[in-house]
């Protein structure tokens, strides 16, 4: 039987940044992927930096996602140097427009909001965000400029991981799903392939919205798809330096002079088609946030699946049995927390501690203790 220290089921950047993160500390690691590694959410995602929480429910990520924020300059420095290969980060901050009438007091809602949370945004007028980004509307009224925030390209960033992951001695398998975890009494002692078992010290899923299939985790993971469309625009004469949104629709600039347009969020299961209505909800409201894209030339559609969990949070930590842990359900922010889910998880498994408070991300919390089933008969 092979044998690891640490076997991590899910090949996506999550899957390859702890992989690589690993292997660094001296581990023998292995990753095991369903398919061909990093082409599902990581491949499909838009590769937006901001720890600006989408709604109330990821109010409490915050501190989690600033951390993760924190760590990316010296992520990418990192695999960008061991890996040889550009990943495309754009630290040039992203700019929020507002448009209607209301637009001044919802800028003042939304930069209060920012400041309360730790995080830097400055209110602009609409002359100076048009001055900033040309392409923006005549209908824009304020706008609020996060210059911290940052973008990527996660496509090139999931490759170079694997490529770097590879090179610090990390064994990748593709083709190889993982059917469930093995067990002996209270502790994990690997997983199990189709035709192959798998030792390990440490067995960690991170197979994104798929976890909750691996026989002996679905009570850890509970996470199901929430899927996503994008398309990727070019137009020559259209100009966008930073990340662009609205209300409805966000623009992605590419150093390669692609523009991502995104994204829906959809609970259709594990479909990834991509529908006319979609691609008609994104074209027009990104037209109507930078209306030269008229003229853009459709280059690529596409759709991914977010791992969602029941409460929009990530799932992150040891699960009760000795020697699993679980690291998946990051949802529209899992490029955003690879480098703190690769490091957190690291500390657990080599020093027993972490230096960020995980609890609140804890996978138990889904899990009904012996009291709780008790008091409910
Ligand atoms: C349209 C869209 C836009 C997004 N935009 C952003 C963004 O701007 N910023 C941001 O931070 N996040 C964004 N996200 C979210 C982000 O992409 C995900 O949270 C992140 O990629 C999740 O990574 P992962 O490694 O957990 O999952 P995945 O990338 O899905 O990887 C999981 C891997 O596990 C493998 N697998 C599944 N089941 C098994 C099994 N049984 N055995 C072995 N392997 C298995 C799969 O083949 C896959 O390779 C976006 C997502 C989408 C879809």
């Amino acid at each position: 039987m092979k044998n690891f220290d640490v076997a991590i089921a899910g090949g996506g950047l999550i899957g390859g940044a702890m992989a690589l993160e690993l292997a660094g500390a001296g581990l023998r690691v292995a990753v095991f992927d369903q398919g061909e590694p990093g082409r599902e959410a990581s491949w499909a995602g838009a590769g937006i930096l901001s720890p600006a929480p989408e709604s109330r429910a990821m109010l409490s990520m915050v501190p989690l996602a600033k951390a993760s924020m924190a760590l990316y300059p010296e992520f990418v420095a990192r695999v960008e140097e061991i890996s040889g290969e550009s990943v495309g980060f754009r630290p040039k901050g992203t700019l929020q427009a507002l448009f209607g009438a209301k637009a001044r007091e919802e800028l003042s809602t939304l930069i209060a909001l920012q400041h309360g949370l730790g995080l830097r945004a400055e209110p602009i007028r609409a002359e100076d965000a048009r001055a900033l980004e040309p392409a923006l509307s005549e209908d824009v009224e304020a706008a609020a400029l996060r210059p911290d925030e940052a973008s990527l390209d996660n496509r090139a960033l999931t490759q170079a991981v694997f490529t770097a992951a590879r090179k610090g001695g990390a064994e990748i398998f593709a083709n190889c799903s993982v059917n469930g975890i093995r067990r002996e009494g209270g502790r994990c002692t690997g997983i199990k392939l189709r035709d192959e078992n798998i030792s390990a010290k440490w067995t960690i899923i991170a197979a994104g919205c798929f976890s909750a299939s691996i026989a002996g985790v679905e009570a850890f993971a509970p996470v199901r798809p929430a899927k996503g469309q994008m398309l990727a625009l070019r137009a020559d004469d259209v100009k966008i330096e930073r990340v662009l949104w609205s209300e409805d629709v966000y623009l992605v600039p590419r150093n390669d002079g692609r523009i991502l347009a995104g994204a829906t969020v959809e609970y259709v299961g594990f479909e990834k088609r991509v529908t006319a209505g979609a691609v008609q909800k994104i074209l027009s409201a990104a037209i109507e946030l930078a209306p030269g894209l008229a003229n853009a030339h459709i280059e690529e559609t596409w759709a991914g699946l977010r791992p969602d969990s029941p409460d929009h949070l990530p799932i992150l930590g040891p699960a009760n049995l000795d020697g699993l842990l679980i690291a998946t359900g990051h949802f529209r922010s899992g490029i955003l927390l690879t480098p703190i889910t690769a490091k957190l998880t690291r500390e657990w498994i080599t020093e027993q501690r972490v230096s960020v408070d995980w609890e609140r991300f804890s996978p138990l919390r889904f899990v009904e203790t012996p009291r709780e089933a008790a008091a409910k008969r």
